[in-house]
């Protein structure tokens, strides 16, 4: 591969660190760019600037967002009572992908994990227990992971919200146990959100 000039041997470095592509596919794909028009070369080079540059964290659930609030906080349609609990951004992605949630979400960024040294001021737990006594909100779902980081982030959080007139309910099972919600197909994730049941 070194027989190639210098720009060419560096993207094919910069593509084979993203995951999942090897040495081969960052030749493969390298020498597809290169061979590409250049206006989609340009307009690649361009995306990946831009959503390094223009990507936030929303100030209210903590999903990316390309404003300081997301589209779903800001959107009249969406059940702003309802706030579903999740524990990155992929797996709200999952569940948005099953078209079975229409309220709002609250991203954690990550799990208690004492063995790992995680507590509640290490992840956005108090930031969802002021959302939690702002008075507007009806219902918090739970969705965290099922294996034990998971379950220790819902009892948790269940622990500190059961004096409060929020209705408190998690997804159903048909998740798998230590499943990652990101891998859960669309039409299982519907049938956990529509069988939530009271926590
Ligand atoms: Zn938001």
């Amino acid at each position: 591969m070194n027989h190639y000039p210098k720009p060419i041997l560096k993207l094919i470095n910069s593509l084979s660190k993203l995951p999942g592509i090897g040495k081969n596919t960052a030749e493969r794909l390298a020498l597809h760019i290169l061979h590409a028009p250049n206006h989609e070369a340009v307009t690649l080079a361009g995306n990946i600037i831009e959503l390094k540059k223009n990507i936030q964290i929303c100030s209210v659930c903590f999903a990316l967002s390309d404003n300081d609030k997301c589209r779903i906080c800001t959107d009249p349609q969406r059940d702003q009572t309802s706030i579903c609990v999740v524990e990155n951004p992929a797996d709200m992605a999952a569940i948005e992908k099953s078209n079975a949630f229409f309220g709002t979400y609250h991203i954690l960024g990550g799990a208690l994990s004492p063995i790992d040294g995680i507590g509640p001021d290490d992840i956005r737990i108090q930031e969802l227990f002021k959302r939690a006594g702002l008075g507007t909100i009806k219902e918090i779902i739970l969705a965290t992971k099922t294996n034990v980081e998971g379950e220790a982030t819902a009892s948790y959080i269940l622990e500190k919200l059961k004096t409060t007139k929020v209705k408190l309910t998690r997804i159903a099972s048909g998740i798998p146990m230590g499943g990652d919600l990101q891998y859960i197909d669309p039409l299982t994730m519907q049938k956990a959100m529509e069988k939530r049941f009271n926590a």
